[in-house]
């Protein structure tokens, strides 16, 4: 297995993704060569400015692909055309709706194996890639590999950081070469509705929303505050399963990692599944009516009451301030 490594980087409003700059700065930590196929749905620029910065990620050669039609299947052609020419030894991706299906269908095609939901990733003395990721509902940490020529790692979502400027890597050049690429397939439709953003990956402040909401209108103070903010709103996976917002809402194992400077909790009792979501966010507050909800235990300020009645408080106070 070479130490090449191949990375997906998505273009979105001319700015590459926190998550695919940390899939980058994750790679370039542990492989010699990485390249990185920037793919954008919208004939966005790939310019020497955006190339340098993913040199400051540790990229040493940049590709870029327009995915027409923004396909997963047509983000599979590219990659499987470089992963041919570049003979990597691993493929990373983080999460997403594309992302994803492009690694399931490039595994399909090289007969590549794929692990997913990775929450680290290194080699080992032998040159090996290894991953980590939780098993068993988060109750076990595991190690895994990959026994193909061709690895694939698919990265749970907020958790690889990129670079700041004061980490020790030494930066590299990027080059830019275009590797556009289209197939036969075709968009007939498109249906919005699953893949609204909810916005919560860049926040600054999150305020999220339990069973403890006891109604999908009781969901409007919550609106209000995180508008207040300047915040998104997140939901724990009860809210989601009632159909009150899309998954793209959901913060947690099977949802998203957040990490914004504020995450304010409101009947929601802290689940481990839920807390792994949400354990690295810089405040903590949480409200709840029950003092023995388990998310007391990690939160840097607690509010023990009924949110119907300490939300709109917090919202009133907030206005007076200005
Ligand atoms: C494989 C697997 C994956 C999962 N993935 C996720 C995930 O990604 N994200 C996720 O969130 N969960 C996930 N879960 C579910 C998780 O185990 C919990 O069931 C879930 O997080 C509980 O959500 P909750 O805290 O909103 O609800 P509850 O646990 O029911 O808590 C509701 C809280 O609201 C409080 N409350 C009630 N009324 C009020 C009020 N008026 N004012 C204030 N507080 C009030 C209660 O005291 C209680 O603490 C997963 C579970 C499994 C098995």
């Amino acid at each position: 297995m070479t130490s090449r490594a191949l990375v997906l980087a998505e273009l979105r409003r001319g700015a590459v993704t926190a998550g695919s700059l940390g899939a980058i700065a994750a790679a370039a930590r542990c492989a010699d060569e990485v390249d990185v196929l920037v793919v954008s749905g919208t004939d966005e620029v790939v310019d020497d400015a955006l190339c340098g910065a993913l040199g400051g990620q540790g990229a040493t050669s940049v590709h870029s692909a327009l995915l027409d039609p923004a396909l997963a299947s047509v983000c599979t052609d590219v990659l499987d055309q470089l992963v041919s020419e570049l003979r990597p030894g691993i493929v990373i991706l983080e999460s997403s709706s594309l992302a994803s299906d492009a690694a399931a269908a490039l595994a399909a095609r090289r007969s590549a194996g794929v692990n997913w939901d990775l929450v680290g990733l290194e080699r080992d003395e032998t040159g090996s890639w290894i991953g980590t990721r939780f098993a068993l509902q988060d109750s076990l940490v595991v190690r895994v590999g990959w026994t193909t020529e061709l690895a694939i790692a698919v990265l749970r979502p907020g958790v690889f950081e990129a670079r700041d400027a004061t980490e020790d890597m030494p930066r590299r050049g990027a080059l830019l070469r275009d590797v556009r690429s289209s197939t036969a397939g075709r968009v007939i439709s498109t249906d919005g509705g699953e893949f609204e953003s909810s916005g919560l990956d860049s926040a600054d402040i999150v305020v999220s929303g339990g069973r403890g909401v006891a109604t999908r209108e009781q969901f409007a103070l919550l609106e209000e505050l995180a508008a207040l903010l300047g915040g998104a709103l997140g939901v724990s996976m009860p809210v989601v399963d009632k159909g009150w917002y899309p998954h793209s809402y959901q913060v947690g194992q099977t949802g998203r990692t957040v990490r914004p400077r504020v995450y304010i909790a409101c009947g929601i009792s802290g689940a481990i599944q839920h807390r792994v979501g949400m354990a690295r966010s810089g405040t903590i507050v949480v409200i709840n009516s029950d003092p023995q909800a388990p998310l007391f235990g990690v939160c840097d300020f607690g509010i023990v009451g009924d949110l119907t009645q300490v939300v709109p408080r917090l919202t009133a106070a907030l206005r007076d301030r200005g």
